[in-house]
């Protein structure tokens, strides 16, 4: 089995990368994570006794730690979820964004390079670099525009996606002027268990479930590509094992959405599952202030993972959306931890003296 270190497996998408990474057996798991406040490691609890992962606190711009962890594990491959993902906050505070973003996967890609060359020539062929990113590079599309591809051009709207495209273009310039083998995946918007409730579905989903409003932004016509999670993860690993290097992939739900009718959908749900209360749940939506420079619309045009890799989404949009509900519904300890500092102090308490 190969050795990964994952980044940013305490986030949403990296946690469920590891878990089914070790359910799945695909590979051993070494996660290195910084525990920001979207972090949770109460998620990989499951996986304590688990002597084939092993959970690091520390931070993907430090050198000499992603130095030392590519050696002592002996990595076969090195996925980067890590990441500060919110837009809304890179317009409050874009310079953790350009420091994580950037710095931390040029300093990534640094450490692996200089590991990569050590390697025996056989290695250097198996190693991989693979770079997790976002169709927010792309810019904005209007209705009838056709959905990105891997060669549209990026234009990045926001503080969060011009990291990330600055990311992808350090990651595209490493492969292409030392070798190095990489990879990088453009996903849409992905929703699902595990999700830190400032994002869309998580905070509509719990909001509902306390009868408070549900902001929704602008006019709630911005239209997104929605992908389960699980999805995701499967769709990553195949471009691990499969995909050719130097490429890049998009990944997508073939699922698009307005913002209002996602947020009409999980209050179709909660409706059902509360059939008895005295009020439907689309009373709550509210309707705010747009976010400044807030992209119209994406679209995934997917079809170069599926030619090339007979990928495509398994998940149902309205199966995966219940589904999710559901998770939210029976994970109140969980939500509760994110939510009230409890988590914060526990990191705190566990990782900050170290
Ligand atoms: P997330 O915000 O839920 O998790 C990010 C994780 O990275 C957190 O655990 C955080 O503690 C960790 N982290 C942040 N800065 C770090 C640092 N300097 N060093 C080490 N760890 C650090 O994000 P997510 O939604 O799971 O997204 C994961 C990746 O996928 C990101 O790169 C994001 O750009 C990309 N992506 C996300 C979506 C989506 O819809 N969520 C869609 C496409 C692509």
């Amino acid at each position: 089995m190969p050795n990964i270190l994952v980044t940013g497996g305490a986030g949403f998408i990296g946690a469920n990368f590891v878990l089914l990474a070790r359910s799945q057996k695909w590979a051993n798991v070494v996660n290195l994570d910084k525990l920001t406040y979207a972090s949770n490691l109460e998620t990989l609890a499951e996986l304590q006794n688990d002597e084939n992962y092993h959970f690091v606190s520390g931070d993907i711009s430090n050198l000499e730690l992603v130095s030392y962890l590519l050696e002592q594990y002996q990595s076969d491959a090195i996925i980067n979820f890590a990441a500060e993902s919110h837009v809304d906050r890179s317009i409050l505070s874009p310079e953790d964004f350009i420091q994580t973003n950037v710095v931390g996967t040029f300093k990534l890609l640094e450490a692996s390079k200089t590991y990569w060359q050590k390697l025996s020539s056989q290695k250097q062929q198996q190693f991989r670099f693979l770079h997790v990113s976002t169709d927010e590079v792309y810019g904005s599309l209007s209705p009838t525009d056709p959905a990105f591809r891997e060669d549209t051009p990026y234009a990045p709207n926001s503080p969060y996606a011009a990291s990330k495209a600055a990311s992808d273009h350090f990651v595209r310039a490493y492969y292409h002027t030392y070798g190095l083998p990489t990879l990088t995946t453009n996903c849409s918007n992905n929703y699902g268990p595990r999700q830190f409730p400032e994002k869309l579905i998580p905070l509509i989903i719990l909001n509902a479930l306390e009868g408070k409003s549900l902001p929704i932004y602008g006019d709630g016509q911005n239209v997104r590509d929605w992908l389960y999670v699980t999805d995701h993860c499967e769709a990553i690993y195949l471009v691990l094992k499969e995909g050719k290097v130097g490429e890049t992939y998009n990944i997508g739900g073939l699922n698009e959405q307005t913002n209002l009718s996602v947020v009409e959908k999980i209050c179709a749900i909660f409706d059902k599952l509360a059939p008895k209360s005295n009020f439907l749940h689309s009373s709550l939506i509210t309707f705010v202030k747009d976010r400044p420079g807030h992209d119209r619309r994406y679209a995934i045009d997917c079809s170069k993972i599926k030619q090339e890799l007979d990928w495509q989404p398994k998940e149902n949009f309205d199966s995966g959306l219940l589904k999710t509900v559901q998770w939210y519904l029976d994970n109140s300890a969980w939500i509760e931890s994110v939510r009230s500092g409890t988590y914060q102090n526990w990191i705190k308490r566990n990782y900050d003296s170290r």
